[in-house]
């Protein structure tokens, strides 16, 4: 999952960016408010990381603006005013957490964690879908209760999937998601990647959509 973090202190960024990194998201940085405010606004995101002190647009402006434009994505905002005014201001311009600088990265990943899982409508860290049970915290899945080593790809797919259980993710969907921009990527990466899953979690959890997609289908309710 892509999570954008805005942030043009360049040893800061590059911490979260390497602690998003390990916690298996795959983070993308915006040095300034504009460049920030537009890829908030054209891309998508499963969580925003926000300085509020940012050359050309400041971040409260900024997220004001993605909010005013329709943008829903969890936003949580990293900065060194943390008076309680401040925070206040933060979260009526439409943010959803608040983190006061300095700060220890692993709050930070269990903040981003948590607001990403909120924003799926899930309240627990733990996704079950089919007899697939995935760990966000432990980052462990097991398959009736067997533990089964995923490579960080394979947990990075099945964890959309099961995110978005019910619903068929276009494969550049899942792309946008999956990779980096810059990254170099086979065409038939995805193929590739969704069968050695498949081998994994079971022949059948995940469907193909011919033309659309992949998905996995959600349990149904009650059962
Ligand atoms: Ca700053």
């Amino acid at each position: 999952m892509k999570v954008l973090v805005i942030e043009d202190e360049a040893a800061i960024a590059a911490r979260i960016v390497q602690a998003l990194a390990a916690a298996g998201f795959v983070p993308e940085q915006a040095q300034d408010g504009e460049d920030a405010l537009f890829r908030a606004i054209e891309e998508e995101f499963a969580a925003i990381v926000l300085d509020l002190g940012l050359p050309l647009l400041d971040g409260l402006s900024l997220l004001r603006r993605m909010r005013a434009a329709g943008r829903t994505t969890p936003v949580l905002i990293v900065s060194a005013r943390a008076s309680w005014s401040e925070r206040v201001e933060g979260i009526d311009a439409g943010a959803d957490d608040y983190l006061g600088k300095p700060f220890r990265v692993e709050e930070l990943v269990a903040r981003v964690r948590a607001l990403v899982r909120r924003a799926h409508g899930h309240a627990h860290a733990v996704l079950t879908v089919r007899g697939i049970e995935l760990d966000t915290r432990a980052r462990t899945v097991a398959v009736d209760g067997v533990p089964v080593a995923l490579t960080a790809a394979e947990y990075r797919l099945l964890h959309l999937l099961m995110q978005n259980a019910g619903r068929v993710l276009s494969r550049q969907e899942l792309a946008d998601q999956l990779y980096a921009e810059h990254e170099e990527r086979e065409s038939n990466t995805l193929e590739v990647l969704v069968g050695r899953l498949r081998r994994k979690v079971g022949e059948d959890a995940i469907r193909t959509r011919r033309g659309q997609g992949y998905l996995i289908v959600a349990d149904e309710a009650g059962g």
